[in-house]
């Protein structure tokens, strides 16, 4: 199933869209010994393996317009590329302020395009997509994103997860309501978090410190991004679904997978 009107502004034709810019798929490409392999989470407990018949960052989406590609999308992956080009490779840096608000931009922008793999099942919900297209930037209630680095076994790992949680004796929302959403480049882990609950925040989730788990939003004064402890592939994977185990021991409704 495919958009037919651009997903952010509502307009036509719709342009192809890398999920990932020219420079970083160039980036991975250097390590073309990896095996081509991106894996899809839907629940946190199924894994789905996709068959790739190119490397998974040359795929396209077909979801947004050409005006919204080349102008405010275009800005955002430029403000983006000098931090991620050291952090793709571990290099590390003092995230300023600036530095998390553009980080955390891009990778909720990269969650909202990477979730039209698979339109019939978006993580982000409409509100906080209006909100990243209006305000170019996440929504600073009720998102949570943080970075970690991996030993890049993968080249590149996606997982999401929705739930559609509500209150208790109302019916069920029609649209995700908590999502999670990893990703990773080379050796960098983005992870956005979302919730339109007020009665689910995931500030101060209670991370392993040996993870070098850093929450880039909402953004602080400084963030001292070392990159020195790469999480393991079965940490990553562990990680991509840590959130659930949060939740399950928070409060009593049981999360409902889509
Ligand atoms: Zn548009």
């Amino acid at each position: 199933m495919a958009s037919k009107a651009c997903i952010f502004c509502g307009g036509t034709p719709l342009t192809r869209e890398h999920l990932w810019p020219d420079w970083l798929r160039r980036e991975l490409e250097i390590k073309a010994g990896f095996d081509w392999r991106m894996q899809q989470e839907s629940d946190g407990t199924t894994t789905r393996d996709q068959a790739w018949t190119a490397p998974p960052f040359n795929q396209q989406v077909k979801a947004v317009c050409a005006r919204c590609n080349n102008g405010w999308m275009s800005e955002i992956e430029s403000a983006a590329k000098p931090i991620l080009q050291a952090l793709v490779r571990a290099e590390g840096r003092q995230l300023h302020r600036r530095m998390q608000r553009t980080l955390a931009t891009w990778a909720f922008l990269k969650a909202c395009i990477f979730d039209e793999l698979h339109p019939a099942e978006r993580t982000v919900p409409e509100a906080h997509r209006q909100f990243l297209y209006e305000h170019k930037e996440p929504p600073p209630d009720g998102v949570w994103i943080r970075v970690a680095t991996y030993e890049a076994r993968d080249i590149g790992h996606y997982a999401y997860q929705g739930i559609r949680l509500g209150k208790r004796g109302e019916p069920e929302p029609a649209e995700v309501t908590v999502y999670f959403v990893t990703m990773t480049a080379v050796a960098l882990v983005l992870q956005v978090t979302g919730s339109l609950l007020d009665e689910w925040r995931f500030k101060d989730v209670p991370y392993p410190d040996e993870f070098a788990v850093a929450e880039i939003w909402p953004s602080s004064a400084r963030v001292d991004f070392k990159q020195r402890n790469l999480l393991t592939h079965e940490t990553l994977i562990g990680f991509t679904k840590a959130l659930y185990n949060v939740m399950g021991s928070l409060t009593a409704p049981v999360p409902r997978p889509l």
